[in-house]
């Protein structure tokens, strides 16, 4: 596939890429695809157009017993497998992902609807998983100690937690997966995958290049379905699965937490956010707008780490809003092959629903749209006109709910002890920007918003070497860093007569 994708060469050459994943036998267990048993398959969908990409295999509860079969016969070997090689293989993985960046960056954008810039960048950031964990999986050091009371030596070791069942969202369908697979395998765990129904193509591509890479049969298999509950339960009903690791929506998270409790199975939770994006009097004002269009845009505000809430000082609020909302209008929307595509289309029509609803709530409730960007005429996918809202109600539903899209409430603040209980006024704790030119002040303002992560004056917190997360209901855990392959381990010590 040549570097530059045009409208042309996306429905070309990519419809062969698509046909080579053969998604009707998608069912991946043990090294290969099948058809799901029983023969069922479901239509995905080009959010731009609403027209059908391709069937892929759905698969139910028979499925998801052969995954986990093929996933608890792989365990043992691969637990045993060493370190080395099984850093090796990840390091293979990173390679191959990055060489095939324009087809998978393609592929995200045709079933998820994002840029093509958007999805260049997320390859790099789920590849960097896999470069990531090839580093810490030769690096799960113990430790040793000796028991105050004498005459007893301690060996704290850390084993692979077992078959790990994994369930992502499609908003980042490449990264959510390799954030959980690179860190599980770099442990030495087997994996059952249950991507999103949206968008069930990354991650067969995704398992693909991990098979190219070298993964043995069984250590990864992916299951795509439409009856995720029947699919999840199944596995969080079987003994052989020890941990479950979700990334999604917090009332999804909340159910599953409720099923793992039943066996006491080891969760971790990446959950929805409300992000808060603070500028202070004193910010830079072309670098905070630089910020909120990262934070707020970047795959089309469909991200949990997007900035939800713009908290904008009054010093500075008429500055910021005529320079962001200048930005935001003059974004280009479209889809994602046409061409300087800044915005695509929302992933689904129950997303555009949601998005419409929620910013017309809020304009009845006293919110004025100050700023908004031209939809092309003939469009007929799930597409949203970037938007910008000002003077809207404290207590506005806009506020409080994850909006998902590209819409961006602004709210003047005026001083600290309001700014803190505004931010903080939430169930949601995942990710808050800052932007001050006293770093001092923005420092001690992080430190006092409850969010696992806190942008200071930049308008991005995603890095693979960062422990990834939430506090409050954003989440249990955190992927990423030297966390991440924790998450996939249990601790184990020996207690040593040394007397
Ligand atoms: P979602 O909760 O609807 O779905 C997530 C996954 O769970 C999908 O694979 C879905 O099919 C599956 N699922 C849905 N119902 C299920 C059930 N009853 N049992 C088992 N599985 C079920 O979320 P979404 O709409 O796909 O993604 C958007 C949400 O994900 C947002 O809330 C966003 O903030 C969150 N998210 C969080 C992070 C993070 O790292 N904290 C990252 C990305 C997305």
């Amino acid at each position: 596939m040549s570097s530059t994708l045009t409208p042309a060469a996306a429905s070309t050459d990519l419809r062969g890429y698509v046909d080579a994943l053969a998604p009707r036998q998608g069912v991946w267990i043990d090294g290969r695809g099948s058809a799901a048993q029983a023969g069922a398959t479901f239509a995905v969908l080009d959010p731009a157009t609403g027209s059908e990409i391709t069937d892929v295999a759905d698969g139910q509860v028979p499925d998801a017993v052969a995954a986990v079969d093929a996933a608890a016969r792989a365990l043992p070997g691969w637990a045993a497998t060493a370190p080395r090689e099984r850093s090796e293989v990840l390091r293979r993985a990173f390679a191959l992902m990055i060489a095939g960046t324009e087809q998978l960056a393609a592929l995200m954008s045709w079933e998820n609807g994002k840029s093509l810039a958007d999805a260049r960048t997320e390859v790099t950031y789920a590849a960097e998983f896999f470069r990531w964990f090839a580093e810490e999986a030769v690096r799960t050091e113990g430790e040793f100690g000796s028991s105050p009371a004498g005459g007893t030596r301690t060996v704290v070791t850390h084993k692979p937690v077992g078959v790990a069942a994994l369930v992502t969202p499609w908003n980042f369908p490449a990264a959510m997966a390799t954030r959980k697979i690179a860190p599980a395998l770099a442990a030495g765990c087997t994996v059952v995958l249950k991507p999103a129904g949206e968008t069930p193509l990354t991650a067969l591509a995704v398992a693909r290049i991990l098979a190219e890479a070298g993964v043995p049969d069984g250590v990864v298999n992916v299951v795509p379905t439409t009856d995720s509950a029947a699919v999840v339960t199944a596995w969080l009903e079987d003994p052989r699965v020890r941990k479950i690791s979700f990334t999604g929506s917090t009332p999804v998270g909340r159910v599953l937490l409720r099923q793992a409790a039943d066996r006491v199975i080891n969760a971790s939770m990446e959950l929805g956010g409300n992000a808060p994006f603070v500028v202070a009097a004193d910010a830079d004002v072309d670098a905070a707008v630089a910020g909120a269009m990262i934070a707020k845009l970047r795959n089309g505000g469909q991200a949990c780490t997007a900035a939800n809430r713009l908290y904008v000082h009054e010093d500075v609020v008429e500055e910021f809003t005529e320079k962001f909302g200048s930005a935001v209008a003059a974004l280009k929307v479209g889809p994602a092959f046409a061409e300087g595509t800044e915005i695509g289309p929302l992933v689904s029509a129950r997303a555009l629903d949601g998005v419409t609803r929620v910013v017309d709530a809020a304009v009845a409730a006293g919110a004025r749209v100050s700023h908004r960007a031209q939809l092309p005429a003939g469009l007929t996918g799930y597409f949203y006109a970037p938007t910008v809202l000002r003077d809207v109600p404290a207590d506005a539903e806009i506020l409080r709910t994850e909006i998902f899209g590209p819409v961006a409430p602004i709210v003047t603040w005026r001083d600290d002890a309001e700014l803190l209980g505004l931010v903080n006024g939430t169930e949601f704790g995942l990710a808050a920007y800052v932007y001050s030119r006293d770093l001092k002040w923005a420092l001690q303002t992080a430190e006092k918003i409850e969010a696992g992560m806190v942008g200071v004056n930049r308008g991005t917190v995603s890095d693979p070497a960062t422990p990834f997360g939430g506090v409050k209901q954003s989440g249990l855990g955190r992927e990423g860093a030297r966390e991440g392959i924790r998450e996939f381990q249990e601790t184990q010590y020996f207690s040593i007569d040394w007397s």
